[in-house]
């Protein structure tokens, strides 16, 4: 089966000569629930951004479902990443001026959706996140909790191959952070491939996979195959 994500000797160098990533391979399977952990300044941003097709490699390759991302033009690139991608942020970034459902529905309007099928799509995700009562609130008449469900909401409405969360719990009280990691716990349950991106250790145990960054490299995998199989040898 092709992996929802494979990075092959990936390298990003930015101008001024820092190195943030440094020949960095990972692969993803479908179904996976995993955390890219690492201090700040380990280069997770970056892999988040070469992941979610915003910037290229310098060298190695990126394949989303198995599609060499620096390959691609421009208008094919939004189409795979409105199409087979979600991204989850610390701050939502929800629009203040649209409903729930409204928001939720624009997480369609890249993926060719018809409009009359939006709605509907919208609120079914948004019942998938427990929120099928708040269908018409806008964000300001909801908690943070309720926000991040609506953005988790936009994120799956499209059935992506992948969900990148960033910091998803980062602007959450203790409780809503743990009631938000049970809903991606959930939601991955159901079949939807999650990468978590954080800088907490805690939250980074508590998930199936920690792959761990530390000055632009990948200092441990536990879902690495080669790592894996080494330890039941041993
Ligand atoms: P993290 O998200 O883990 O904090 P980043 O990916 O933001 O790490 O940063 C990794 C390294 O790359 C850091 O040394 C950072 O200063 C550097 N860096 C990040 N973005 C840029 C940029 N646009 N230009 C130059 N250096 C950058």
């Amino acid at each position: 089966m092709t992996p929802v994500l494979a990075l092959r000797s990936v390298t990003k160098r930015y101008p001024g000569g820092v190195t943030a990533l440094d020949d960095v391979s990972l692969q993803v399977d479908a179904g996976e629930l995993l955390a890219i952990v690492g201090p700040s300044g380990s280069g997770k941003s970056t892999l988040l951004h070469l992941v979610g097709t915003l910037d290229l490699p310098s060298s190695g390759t990126v394949e989303i479902d198995g599609q060499d991302v620096s390959r691609l033009p421009d208008r094919r690139l939004s189409a795979l990443r409105g199409s087979r991608l979600g991204f989850v942020f610390q701050q939502f970034h929800l629009s203040d001026g649209l409903t729930a459902t409204e928001n939720v529905a624009t997480g369609l309007l890249y993926a060719g959706v018809r409009r009359k099928d939006r709605r509907p799509l919208a609120v079914e995700a948004l019942n998938r996140v427990g929120l099928g009562h708040r269908t018409d609130h806008r964000p300001s008449e909801l908690s943070g909790g309720e926000r991040q469900r609506v953005a988790i909401a936009r994120a799956v409405v499209n059935n992506p191959a992948l969900v990148l969360a960033d910091e998803p719990t980062g602007a959450l009280d203790t409780a809503n952070g743990l009631a938000v990691l049970e809903l991606l716990r959930d939601l991955n349950r159901q079949g939807t491939t999650i990468a978590l991106i954080t800088h907490d250790r805690d939250i980074a145990a508590s998930l199936p996979r920690r792959v761990e960054l530390r000055d632009g490299r990948i200092i441990a995998d536990t879902g690495d195959r080669a790592t894996v199989q080494f330890s039941r040898v041993e």
